[in-house]
């Protein structure tokens, strides 16, 4: 991020980070030069599968003021009762977000080096190309892992339609362990 927005602001770009899948719990964008940073609330922050919403996260007067004008004049407003289940939802996202780390580690570390994959992406393993950059950046790696079959396409499909405790659903962030298969979804 930092890299990025170092290049960025060299040409004069508006630098905007999409931290989701990182949650405010371990990552801090704004802290490594990004001019906004964007969140799907509807996801960790949320964290419960039962509330839509977003976030623009911006520390520039200026800036807040165009985005903030955009709102009111296009209207994505929280409703509400959106707006409490978020606020509801914030309140446990560090707990949360301490067992999602636990559960992917664990789960990266059981998979790594099994004979039916061909590789395990989590950087919170150390032969993850991104290991380092990620410790440097972020206080926990996460609760997303992907996973390459060696049987290729038909394997990732199969195993994508028998796990049991995973259902076969696109979304992350609430409290049920869900698996998915980008390619054909
Ligand atoms: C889901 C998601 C979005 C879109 O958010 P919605 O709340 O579903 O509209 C944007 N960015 C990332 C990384 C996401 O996972």
């Amino acid at each position: 991020i930092e890299a990025l927005a170092t290049l960025g602001h060299r040409f004069g770009v508006t630098v905007i980070v999409d931290n989701t899948f990182a949650s405010p719990a371990l990552q801090h964008p704004l802290a490594f030069g990004a001019d906004v940073v964007v969140h799907s609330t509807t996801k960790y922050v949320g964290g419960h599968s039962d509330v839509l919403g977003g976030a623009l996260v911006i520390n520039d007067d200026a800036l807040y003021q165009k985005a903030q004008f955009l709102q009111f004049a296009t209207g994505p407003v929280s409703a509400p009762l959106d707006a409490w289940l978020t606020v509801r939802g914030i309140k446990t996202l560090s707990v949360r977000m301490d067992r999602h780390c636990s559960n992917a580690q664990a789960i990266a570390e059981h998979l790594d080096g099994h004979p039916a994959l061909e590789a395990v992406y989590y950087p919170g393993l150390p032969n993850h190309p991104g290991h380092e950059l990620a410790k440097r950046q972020m206080s926990g790696f996460g609760g997303m892992l992907s996973i390459a079959f060696a049987g290729g396409a038909a394997a990732a499909r199969a195993f994508a339609e028998s796990t049991k405790l995973f259902q076969l659903a696109e979304s992350l962030g609430g409290v049920e362990s869900l698996v998915n298969y980008p390619a054909e979804m």
